[in-house]
C-alpha cells in the first residue's frame, strides 16, 4: 500500500485537475441537459486555482493540502459545486489535523466527515440526484475497506450511473421536475472522477 503522506494528497489533487481538464466538455454537456452548461468550466477554473495554490504555498501536511484546495474551490467557483466540493475537501482536511502522514482508516473517516458536511450544506440526501449519489457509496465502501480506493471508485461510478433514472430534488436540475429524469447528474459524474483519481493516486 502507498504512504498516505503529503505527496500522496498532492498527487491526488493533480490527478483530479488532469481528469477534470480531460472530461470538462463531457461534464458541461451533461450539465447542458439538466442545468446551465457550466459544470466542466466551473471545475476547470476551480482545479486550475487549486494547482496554482499548491505550487505557490507548498502546504506541509495532508490536512493542509486538502484545506488549501477546499478554500480555493470555494473562492474561485461561482456555481453550486464549488462551495460543495470545497466543503468536502476542507472538512476532510480539518479532520486529518496536522499529522504528517495518515492511516487508511483516518482517511476513510475524514472523507466521511467531508461528505457529511456536504450533505449539511446542501441539504441533499442520497436519491436526490446530486454528487452525494456518488460520494455516499464511495465513503461507505471506504469505511468497509479502508485503503481500497479502487473499490471506492467502482462504488462512485455505479452511484453516478444510478442517477440517470432519478428525479432531481436539489440544485438547478430540480427546476426541471420530471424532465430531469433520464439524464446522468453532472456533479455525481465529476464526483466519480475525483474518487477515480484517488484510486489512481493509490496506484490502481
Ligand atoms: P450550478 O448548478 O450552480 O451551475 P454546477 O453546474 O457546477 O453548479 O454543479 C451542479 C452540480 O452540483 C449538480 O449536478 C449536483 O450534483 C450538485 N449540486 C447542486 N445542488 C446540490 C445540493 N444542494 N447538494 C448536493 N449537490 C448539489
Ligand atoms: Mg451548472
Ligand atoms: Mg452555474
Amino acid at each position: 500500500a502507498v504512504d498516505l503522506d503529503t505527496d500522496f494528497f498532492r498527487r491526488w489533487l493533480a490527478l483530479c485537475a488532469a481528469s477534470v481538464e480531460r472530461e470538462s466538455a463531457r461534464l458541461t454537456e451533461l450539465d447542458s441537459a439538466i442545468g446551465d452548461a457550466d459544470h466542466g468550466s466551473n471545475l476547470r477554473r476551480g482545479f486550475t486555482a487549486v494547482t496554482e495554490a499548491l505550487a505557490r504555498d507548498d502546504p506541509a501536511t495532508p490536512g493542509a493540502v486538502l484545506t488549501l484546495a477546499g478554500r480555493r474551490l470555494i473562492s474561485t467557483v461561482g456555481g453550486a459545486s464549488g462551495p460543495l466540493y470545497g466543503t468536502l475537501l476542507r472538512g476532510a482536511g480539518k479532520a486529518l489535523g496536522d499529522a504528517p502522514e495518515v492511516t487508511p482508516e483516518e482517511l476513510a473517516l475524514a472523507l466521511r466527515e467531508g461528505v457529511t458536511a456536504v450533505a449539511r450544506l446542501g441539504g441533499a440526501r442520497p436519491g436526490d440526484k446530486t454528487m452525494l449519489d456518488a460520494l455516499e457509496p464511495a465513503v461507505t465502501a471506504l469505511g468497509e475497506a479502508p485503503g481500497d480506493f479502487a473499490a471506492a471508485a467502482a462504488a462512485a461510478g455505479l452511484g453516478a450511473l444510478a442517477t440517470v433514472p432519478m428525479r432531481a430534488r436539489k440544485g438547478r436540475a430540480s427546476y426541471l421536475g420530471e424532465r430531469s429524469m433520464g439524464h446522468q447528474d453532472p456533479g455525481a459524474t465529476s464526483s466519480a472522477l475525483l474518487v477515480a483519481a484517488l484510486a489512481e493516486a493509490g496506484g490502481a
